[in-house]
Parts: C-alpha cells; structure tokens; sequence
C-alpha cells in the first residue's frame, strides 16, 4: 500500500450535528487531493451521540478513519495530542469539528507544505466569533508576542498543518496543559502563515466559556515563558526602592521638619498599603500557576485514558 500522505486530526465534544455534514464535505476534499489519507476522530468524551456517528463513519471506511474514544473529557489538546502519537501521514492537518474551519481550505495548507513549510498556520480572514472573544484574542495576542519570542498572526485558529517531524518532537514532549501551535512553532524550521475562511458554528454551542479560555490563554502564557515571574521580581526591586525614599520623606517630616499633621499621611500610607497587598495576591496566584503545572507533571499519572480504539492499520 501506498504511504499516507495526510493525517486530518479532529477533536470532537459532543458535535452530533455537525459531524455528518464534516466528514461528508473532508472526504470530498480529500478524494479530490488525490492522496493517500487517513482521518483521526478522538471522542472526547461526548456525552451525545457523536461516539455513534463516529463508529458509523469507522464502519463506512475503516481504510480512511480511526476513532479514539477517551473515558472521559480531557479537552481540545489533549484530544489532539492522543491523535498526534498514532498519525502516520507525512503532513498532519489539525481542524475544528464544528465547521468553522471549511474543510475545503485543507488544500491550501498542503500546498504550502509541498513547498517546504513544516508548521503552516491559517489566519481566519473574516472572524465569525462574538466581539468579546476578538478582544479577548487580541489582549492575550499582546501579552504573548511581549513576553515570548513566537510570532504567530492568529494563534487562536485551529486549522494548521505540520510535518511528521514536529508532530513526533510534540509527542515526544509529553506536555499536559499545553498550546499546540505554539509547541510547533517552537519545534519548527520554516513555520509559514495562509488566510482561511472562517465560518459561523454550524451547530451547538463553543465548548470554551471565558473560564476556559482564561485557563486556555495561562497555559499559552506560564508554559511557554517564564517572564510573569521576572516581572515581579522586577517589581518587588522597584518596590523596595519606593519604600526607602517613603522612608526618608517620613524620617525628614518627624524629626527635621517636625509640626505637619500627624495624620494626614495615614490614608496615602493605607492606599499603598492596600495596592502592594493586591499585587501581592497577583503574585501568589502566578506562583501558583507554575506550582501547579509542575505538580501535575511530577504526579506523572497518564495524561489521558482510551475506551476503545477504532482502526484497521492492515495493509491492502
Ligand atoms: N473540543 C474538545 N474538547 C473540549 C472542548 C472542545 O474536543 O473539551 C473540540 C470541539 O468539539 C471542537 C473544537 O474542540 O471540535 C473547538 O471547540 P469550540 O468550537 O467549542 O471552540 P471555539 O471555536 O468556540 O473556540
Ligand atoms: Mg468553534
């Protein structure tokens, strides 16, 4: 048998509605490419029909599809980490299940890795998502490019194709709480960038409520840098010195120029009080960030658990 040439990766949380129209509109595409190709659903745990459906597509073409069944919800990159261990493609394409990403902007992607490109990102030309969520991007989009080194125009889209190679050192990285495209940017020799179209959800509700895209954007942030925690030692610097000269104002106004109000100065003194307290909690919940993921790294428990795998990896 011929080698596969591309691995389409979907995570999949309850998508009962959208995955027919999905695989229906990804095969056509991929029949039309002409190329060896492999589909890899991973369930994440979907509490509707969306397991069925998969297994149904499984028994329609077991050559094309595997399914991976988690015991339970892991989320988005966990989802497509598992797929990532088993892809046997040359050329791995990740897209949403929920058709916001055109199945048919796939070929766009693969043209830029025929030439070369090893992590091809899709920037969404006309993004159909509430106004909330563009701001939102568009902040943590700030915050990312300030205190790390990768360059991306829209890390939010999910429609990116990587080479074998930079999945494999993925895999081999073992990353719990992580962000795929900015692992693979790291990884990357030549990362390129296509525009896609973008559409509305077809159908459900986003998986991400605001919690989750904060919990999200910190994994983005505390895993791929380490100067939050530099800030603040920078600020405790500044800090220290502030105080001093407070002290020297104090010691001045008590014994060389005494007969001001004793009490005036007390709000000021509260009011900077409080503000060191509130980057003091600031500060404790970042530590606590980075604790934490290292403790669960540590734990070394399995990042994820199968139900069941659906394929047929026989040759013919
Ligand atoms: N998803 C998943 N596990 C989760 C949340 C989401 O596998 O815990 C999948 C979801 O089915 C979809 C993709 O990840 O295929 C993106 O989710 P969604 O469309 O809800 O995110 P949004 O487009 O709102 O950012
Ligand atoms: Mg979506």
């Amino acid at each position: 048998m011929s080698k596969i040439y591309c691995s389409v990766v979907i995570p999949v949380y309850n998508e009962e509605d959208n995955l027919r129209p999905l695989f229906e509109r990804l095969s056509k595409t991929m029949d039309e490419v002409g190329r060896p190709w492999e589909v890899i659903f991973t369930n994440d745990g979907s509490v509707d029909n969306s397991g069925k459906i998969l297994a149904e597509f499984y028994q329609a073409r077991p050559k094309q599809v595997r399914v991976i069944d988690f015991n339970g919800n892991y989320g988005q990159h966990m989802a497509i980490m598992a797929a990532f261990e088993r892809v046997r493609g040359e050329v791995i394409v990740t897209l949403d299940a929920d058709l916001q990403n055109p199945p048919e902007e796939v070929p766009k992607l693969l043209a830029l890795f025929d030439q070369g490109y090893d992590a091809i990102g899709g920037h969404r030309k006309d993004r159909q998502d509430s106004q909330g969520r563009k701001y939102a991007s568009k902040l943590i989009n700030f915050v990312r490019e300030w205190t790390t080194d990768i360059k991306m125009t829209d890390q939010g889209c999910m429609l990116r194709a990587y080479s074998r190679k930079v999945i494999d050192a993925i895999s081999r990285s073992g990353e719990r709480s992580t962000f795929i495209p900015a692992l693979a940017y790291k990884y990357a020799s030549k990362p390129g960038e296509v525009e896609v179209e973008h559409a509305e959800r077809a159908a459900g509700e986003s998986k991400y409520s605001y919690y989750k895209l904060i919990r999200l954007n910190f994994d983005l942030i505390t895993g791929f840098t380490l100067v939050p925690l530099q800030l603040f030692t920078l600020l405790a610097m500044a800090c220290t010195g502030g105080t001093l000269a407070l002290i020297g104002i104090l010691f001045f106004r008590r014994f060389i120029y005494p007969g001001a109000s004793e009490a005036e100065g007390v709000f000021t003194l509260f009011a900077i009080l409080f503000f060191l307290v509130s980057v003091c909690m600031v500060g404790i919940g970042l530590i606590g960030e980075y604790v934490g993921r290292t403790y669960q790294c540590v734990q070394q428990r399995p990042r994820y658990v199968l139900r069941e795998i659906m394929e047929d990896l026989s040759e013919g």
